[in-house]
């Protein structure tokens, strides 16, 4: 059995990292400046700038010592194809242009490219369409703002189908703020020394968790092995395929032997008040789960686009 794992020993800090927001650089209610502070003073540590086909101005903001602010900016060519979350981009990306190769294009500048919101309006980005257009490293997997919006905020459904067919891919949690009032109900935990080409890499690699309030304690893989633990956390669930529960543990720490038959395997931390964390899958690779895999992504691809 080959297992492959983002979570890996490390002594980089953990990072409360911001990677969607918006300003008035957009359509969001305070300047870039006002933005950066108010995420400083809640405990954020990194702040992706992701207006609307708009790049960060980086001189419109002072630098400030405790919170590191990285340009980015939610796109669309055409402005008819669904939002593309692009961090760490400083030239402006082109217009003109369609899927697939709006997000490649994203992806060639060496930025970090998720699929936004996909349950957006239930269905902002179909599986299939996310699957059709390589080059996004994650997928939001829960942005806040759709709790206030037509769709679902948690988009771990479709996440689950990327991941059962074959695609290793990660999930983010973002607050899409517009406005005060929408900060820090969802973040993304970056296990990054505080520079702007430490945290892009650490997310391309998957070495961070997504949360709505639940803190991770550690995880980690230890022959076969997953093991979960949390400060905060009240229950802990172990998904695999097609988002199949395989174990729910009552607590705050728990492991899962991983199986034969297993494609993934991610964990899911459920905390007071309906908060989550989630981490990011490991992968299981045996002769059964790639014929499964594989079974499950033939059947996908004859199914309609929605
Ligand atoms: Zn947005």
């Amino acid at each position: 059995m080959n297992i492959t794992s983002p979570h890996c020993a490390s002594n980089a800090p953990w990072l409360k990292a911001a990677l969607h927001l918006h300003t008035t650089s957009s359509d969001g209610k305070q300047p870039p400046q006002d933005t950066l502070d108010d995420y400083a003073r809640l405990g954020f540590d990194v702040v992706a700038f992701t207006d609307h086909n708009a790049i960060l101005n980086e001189h419109a903001i002072a630098p400030r010592a405790d919170v590191l602010a990285i340009p980015g900016c939610e796109y669309r060519g055409t402005g008819t194809h669904p939002e593309i979350g692009v961090i760490g981009v400083r030239a402006p990306l082109p217009r003109d242009i369609e899927l697939p190769e709006a997000v490649a294009a994203a992806a060639a500048t060496g930025a970090f490219v998720a699929y936004n919101h996909p349950n957006w309006h239930f269905d902002h980005w179909p599986a299939k369409q996310m699957m059709a257009c390589p080059g996004g490293h994650a997928l939001e997997i829960y942005n806040a703002i759709i709790e206030l919006l037509p769709g679902t905020a948690d988009s771990t459904d479709k996440w689950d189908i990327l991941l059962t067919c074959g695609h290793r891919i990660w999930g983010i949690a973002t607050d899409d703020a517009h406005e005060a009032s929408h900060r820090n109900h969802a973040w993304t935990m970056v296990q990054a020394e505080r520079t702007e080409a430490a945290v892009i890499a650490a997310l391309k690699a998957g070495r961070f968790y997504a949360s709505s309030g639940v803190t991770l304690g550690s995880v980690s893989l230890d022959g076969g092995v997953l093991r979960v633990s949390s400060p905060d956390a009240t229950q802990i669930r172990f998904i695999a395929d097609r988002g199949a529960v395989r174990s729910t543990v009552a607590g705050s720490e728990a492991g899962y032997v991983i199986r034969e038959d297993d494609i993934f395997v991610r964990a899911e931390l459920i905390g007071h008040a309906g908060a989550r964390a989630w981490t990011n899958p490991v992968f299981v690779e045996t002769e059964r789960s790639r014929e499964l895999s594989a079974n499950f992504a033939a059947w996908y691809a004859q199914q309609p686009l929605t």
